[in-house]
């Protein structure tokens, strides 16, 4: 079966083939530059873009692949959540596509086609408990099957990918600023008490970042050298600072000091990792029930102020000592006897190509016994190939859409309205 994807869902046009579960071909054109100048993606210039190039881009990943439209058994597209201008230009094309080829349509959840992306590499298990970290979501999952996703826990207001984001835009670096603060922090040196661990003290499984990203915001302000900084590292001149620590040689006094920002970047990454590891873990001890070898679950603290876990780190004698014991998930209902246990954890979404979330995230799998499927780093963030293999898997099952299929903008929940085919 050849299922071709198509992805348009925010600022990246991207398709990708699949034959048979194996990624034969994909393109991708991101517009990164172009909405960098605004800090953000511009709704009506991305749509634009999608529509300039989705053409070229087809013709191009099918000579890549040597077929032809008509070898298309199936055209796969993202129909949201995103922006809704976005999402009609790929859903357009793919309309036409299907409609003069004669190809099954499907219509894939673009946050379900995350999450499936991590079973391209590895072997899905089903059910798994699923962490979707991206630019627009903090979603767990109970994944139960490539059709059916539960969802457990969600964000309240930004999301973790928004608050690297917006930090990064505070520091004055380039968007979307995820990935440098990520590099910029494996530099450095975590302080597990600089930031707090936001939304965890309360017995739900739902996400908010914004309090960590005023945070984070605070120690910028109070602290210009961190922007002076992170221009020095935006321009180049950072580096002969580094190099001079290294050689020996007296650093530049006219350049700011650099670890300062490496220490910042370390630890808010460490906050956001830990906070994403809490509620994970939390959800998991609800699936699954306790972890092998957890101690007995600690009686709940009574705190005047919520959402500072901080401060029982801040007591603790070390940061690895103080993330297991800030969980207060163990106070949660007792997992469902005729649930299945979940037999993996899996994470993706831009921000699950984060270093600091893949090491919190593995020692949580470690922890329990399970394997952790992660998609590999450049499958983590938008991509064509998520979507071509998510619409594989469920054309697979006999799954598609008629014409009539919609696209759904963010906030709307994506109906389940998959019509059964024959298998292709
Ligand atoms: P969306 O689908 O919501 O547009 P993506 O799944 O494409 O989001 O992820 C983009 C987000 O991931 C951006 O917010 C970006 O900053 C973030 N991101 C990408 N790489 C990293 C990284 N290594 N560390 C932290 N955040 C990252
Ligand atoms: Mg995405």
């Amino acid at each position: 079966m050849l299922c071709l994807g198509i992805e348009t869902s925010c600022d990246e046009t991207a398709l990708a083939l699949v034959r048979d579960g194996v990624v034969i071909a994909d393109v991708m054109s991101s517009q990164a530059d172009v909405h960098a100048l605004f800090g953000g993606v511009v709704p009506e210039l991305a749509s634009r873009e999608h529509y300039r190039l989705i053409g070229a881009l087809c013709d191009e990943v099918l000579r890549r692949a040597g077929v032809t439209a008509a070898d298309i058994d199936v055209v796969a597209v993202a129909r949201g959540p995103g922006l809704l201008g976005s999402l009609l230009v790929g859903m357009g094309f793919a309309k036409g596509l299907a409609l003069t080829t004669g190809a099954r349509l499907v219509g894939v959840n673009h946050l379900h086609a995350h999450l499936l992306a991590a079973g391209i590499a590895a072997e899905m298990a089903y059910p798994a408990l699923g962490l979707l970290v991206s630019g627009g979501h903090t979603h767990i999952y109970r994944m139960e099957s490539p059709r059916h996703m539960p969802l457990l826990g969600r964000t309240l207001d930004d999301a973790a990918g928004e608050a690297f984001d917006k930090v990064a835009k505070q520091l004055g670096l380039a968007y979307p600023g995820g990935r440098t603060i990520d590099e910029l922090g494996r530099k450095g040196r975590v302080n597990p008490t600089m930031f707090p661990r936001p939304y965890v003290d309360n017995d739900n499984l739902d996400f908010s970042f914004s309090g960590l990203k005023t945070a984070a915001g605070l120690v910028v302000q109070a602290n210009p050298a961190l922007i002076k900084a992170a221009r020095a590292v935006a321009t180049g001149s950072a580096l002969s600072a580094d190099a001079s620590h290294v050689d020996g040689t007296e650093p530049d006094s006219a350049l700011p000091d650099i670890s300062d920002l490496y220490d910042m970047c370390a630890s808010f990454n460490h906050a956001v990792a830990d906070t994403l590891r809490i509620k994970l873990e939390r959800a998991l001890v609800r699936e699954n029930g306790p972890l092998p070898g957890a101690p007995a679950a600690p009686a709940r603290k009574k705190r005047k102020k919520s959402g500072m876990v901080a401060v029982a780190a801040a007591q603790a004698a070390s940061p690895e000592q103080a993330a297991p014991a800030a969980d207060a998930g163990q106070g949660g209902p007792a997992p469902n006897p005729h649930r299945a246990p979940v037999r993996a954890l899996v994470a993706a979404g831009g921000v699950a190509a984060n270093s600091y979330v893949r090491e919190a995230l593995g020692d949580l799998a470690r922890r329990a016994g399970l394997p952790l499927l992660l998609p590999s780093p450049a499958l983590c963030t938008d991509n064509g190939i998520m979507v071509a293999h998510a619409g594989w898997r469920l054309a697979s099952l006999g799954l598609g859409h008629g014409l009539a299929l919609e696209a759904i903008p963010r906030g709307r929940s994506i109906p389940d309205d998959f019509t059964m085919f024959r298998s292709v």
